[in-house]
């Protein structure tokens, strides 16, 4: 089954950031070493991260396991503590958990998870999850909800006669597809996706992102997509930020990142898609090992252990700031001309072609 979509507007978001962090750090406290395990040490998830979304796009956060990607996304919605620095939503200070300011974000922000099936609710059909939503957010007048539902539902692709069922009886992209609908009832300014097709076939997969276009063309979506696949945030994101560590270490538009990564980090994520070239693939990219433990981070770049170009300076200087040319930056010693790993083939906001 191929499904045919019109293609994003190359007209471009709006200028204005409607999210913005700006030096934010989320930390846990972890059992140490110390006797009997009682001391307790710091770990940094997400340490000193600064970036802004602007309204009607969409920014791709992508990293392995433990990069802090999560982290920052429920930073980002008030749903984890902001140890230090600030988020901002649309001027507002979110990030200081005054109620008023949460209130704001639980109104117009919404986050869709991984688990399309256990985010919903067992006990109730989509058509009272649904409804739940748009009664709480007060979004239609009493007794308007079941047009709305229907509304939401083929909206996101669904036939509105499965409003009947429970959560037990939808296929896992049936409850993804319900799951977006629930987050787009309470008409949100921005859309968080957790990992939201990591848990899918590959096929509900590329269904999950072809609705994400559809809805970037419909309704201008603003959407933060976080995710491990890197060829799927290039068909769908205009701006990628890579996390390694808790750390930004590279961030810019799409295609400038895929066709010219300036962070050995990046390109070694990029050459490990395997719809790249292989004679695109350069030896320098190839990545060694495992991320190091966040509660016992390398001196020096944090990366230096599997980096195939570090030398003396990576592992005993400071960390490498993030340096913006451009709207491009990276945090890397390397000359800004190094060539890493380029990627042959322009794929933003394609959709996807299904295989049924
Ligand atoms: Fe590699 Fe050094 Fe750049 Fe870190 S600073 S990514 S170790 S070259």
């Amino acid at each position: 089954m191929r499904i045919v979509k019109p293609h994003r507007s190359p007209e471009p978001a709006s200028e204005a950031p409607i999210l913005e962090a700006d030096d934010v750090t989320v930390s846990f406290t972890a059992p140490g070493g110390g006797f009997l395990g009682l001391s307790k040490r710091e770990v940094r998830a997400v340490n000193g991260v600064s970036l802004s979304v602007r309204r009607g796009e969409t920014l791709g956060i992508v990293g392995e396991s433990g990069s802090g990607k999560s982290t920052l996304g429920r930073a980002l919605l008030g749903l984890e503590k902001v140890g230090s620095g600030h988020v901002t939503f649309d001027g507002i200070r979110v990030s200081d958990g005054r109620r008023a300011a949460l209130a704001t974000l639980r109104r117009r922000t919404a986050m869709v998870f991984q688990d399309p099936a256990n985010s919903l609710n067992p006990r109730l059909t989509v058509n009272e999850t649904l409804a739940e939503v748009l009664r709480v957010h007060g979004k239609v007048p009493r007794g308007g909800e079941a047009a709305r539902v229907a509304e939401l539902l083929s909206l996101v692709g669904l036939d509105p006669a499965l409003g009947d069922r429970r959560p037990r009886a939808l296929s896992g992209g049936q409850c993804q597809r319900v799951g977006i609908a629930r987050a787009l009832a309470v008409e949100p300014d921005l859309v968080i996706a957790d990992e939201c097709i990591a848990a899918l076939d590959v096929s509900i997969q590329g269904q999950i992102i072809n609705l994400f276009l559809d809805l970037q063309e419909r309704i201008g979506l603003t959407l933060v997509f976080i995710a491990h696949d890197l060829a799927i945030v290039r068909r769908l994101c205009d701006r990628v930020a890579v996390m390694y560590l808790g750390r930004i270490v590279e961030e810019g538009p799409t295609e400038a990142v895929f066709a010219a990564p300036r962070h050995p980090y990046t390109a070694a994520l990029i050459a490990a898609i395997p719809e790249i070239d292989p004679d695109m693939r350069l030896p320098d990219a190839a990545m060694g090992g495992e991320p190091p433990s966040p509660m016992a981070l390398p001196d020096g770049c944090a990366f230096h252990p599997r980096c195939a170009h570090a030398e003396e300076p990576c592992r005993t200087g400071a960390p490498p700031i993030l340096a913006r040319r451009d709207g491009h930056g990276w945090a890397c010693i390397l000359a800004p001309g190094t060539l890493l790993s380029p990627s042959p083939t322009p794929a933003r906001h394609q959709t996807l072609e299904i295989s049924a």
